[in-house]
């Protein structure tokens, strides 16, 4: 009944990161071909749910656009564009914060990392955030979103939400998404404290690659990385305790296409002084064609701003009949 449908997002708040490239960028570029038609958004609406610089909010949506096409989405073959350009994705996002339950809210985990002791002074859009991230893929009845292990809870609210909708009204309107997380590292851990995740709201740099990193810059903070004094193991159970030789070794396997199992087939019995390097020359291979080709692109800025234009325009042909589809059945 639905077409099959993906979509995704990442937030132009702060600098791409390793995290994001293994987590979803990625795996975007693999869900892009035949089987799928691919819709991809810079989510500023979601940016803003925590203060952000009117002009570094622009340049970092310019670069995110620039991340997605230098990692290998083609414009021609998936929609990229900018969420807040597309107008129906608030509009629904009203309709399902009339669906969503205050109860389902409070028990988002992330609001409550991201609210922190003072939930009181958390703006009211960080705690609706889930209903608008459910809105941005249902609005494209999206049937698979690819992410990072992170989202998992909110596409279960997303799921809830068109459950609901369907069921309150009667329809059978609404997909039922699939989540779409995998890969050897669906969570990129914090290169500092093995128990958090990458993320580009981390006050110190040294906690994650960033996309735009050097050569010298990844090795460093990769020959900085915390570890433990004990040599690699040669098959995953050896990992279970060793959270921050874990991370490493699945960083290591996503670069190179592999499983954790091969790679430790291949170093099981190096020390991470022999080990770390070798990652540092896998990230600076992998992820230096990358940021060479962002830097350039970055230069283009009315080539950047066409794209995104031309790709709201093809989201809005979408997502329009969708929503005029939604309130007619809500009767408006
Ligand atoms: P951030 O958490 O750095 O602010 P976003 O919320 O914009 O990034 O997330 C964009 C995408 O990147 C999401 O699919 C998210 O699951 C993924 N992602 C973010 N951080 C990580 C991580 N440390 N490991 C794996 N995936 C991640």
């Amino acid at each position: 009944k639905f077409t099959p449908r993906v979509f995704s997002g990442i937030q132009p708040s702060g600098n791409l990161h390793l995290g994001n490239y293994l987590g979803a960028l990625k795996r975007f570029v693999d869900m892009q071909g035949e089987d799928f038609e691919t819709i991809y958004c810079m989510v500023d609406l979601h940016a803003i749910t925590v203060w952000q610089d009117p002009a570094r909010l622009r340049e970092k949506t310019r670069e995110v656009c620039a991340g997605f096409i230098a990692a290998g989405l083609d414009p021609e073959k998936s929609i990229l564009f900018n969420q807040s350009q597309v107008a129906e994705h608030t509009q629904l996002a009203w309709i399902f914060n009339c669906i969503a339950r205050m109860g389902w809210m409070q028990r988002m985990t992330q609001f409550k990392d991201k609210a922190g002791k003072n939930a009181q002074n958390a703006s009211l859009g960080l705690f609706a955030y889930p209903a608008l991230m459910a809105a941005d893929i249902l609005t494209y009845h999206a049937t698979h979103v690819p992410v990072g292990e992170d989202q998992k809870q909110h596409l279960e609210l997303t799921r809830d939400i068109a459950i609901k909708f369907n069921h309150d009204y009667g329809v059978d309107f609404f997909p039922v998404t699939e989540p779409v997380i995998g890969g050897p590292a669906p969570r990129v851990m914090n290169l500092r404290d093995g128990s958090r995740k990458m993320s580009s709201s981390d006050p110190s740099d040294m906690t994650r690659i960033n996309m735009t990193d050097d050569a010298d810059g990844i090795a460093k903070k990769i020959r900085k990385a915390k570890t433990d004094p004990d040599a690699l193991p040669s098959e995953t159970d050896g990992l279970s305790e060793r959270p921050e030789a874990r991370n490493l070794i699945n960083i290591y396997a996503a670069l190179n296409d592999q499983t954790a199992e091969q790679v430790l087939a291949e170093v099981g019995g190096k020390q991470f002084g022999e080990f770390k390097p070798m990652l540092a020359e896998l990230a600076v291979a992998k992820l230096a064609p990358i940021s060479t080709e962002m830097a350039r692109l970055m230069g283009e800025e009315a080539e950047i701003d066409r794209i995104l234009a031309r790709g709201a325009e093809k989201a809005r042909a979408i997502a329009a009949p969708i929503l005029q589809q939604t309130y007619d059945i809500v009767g408006m």
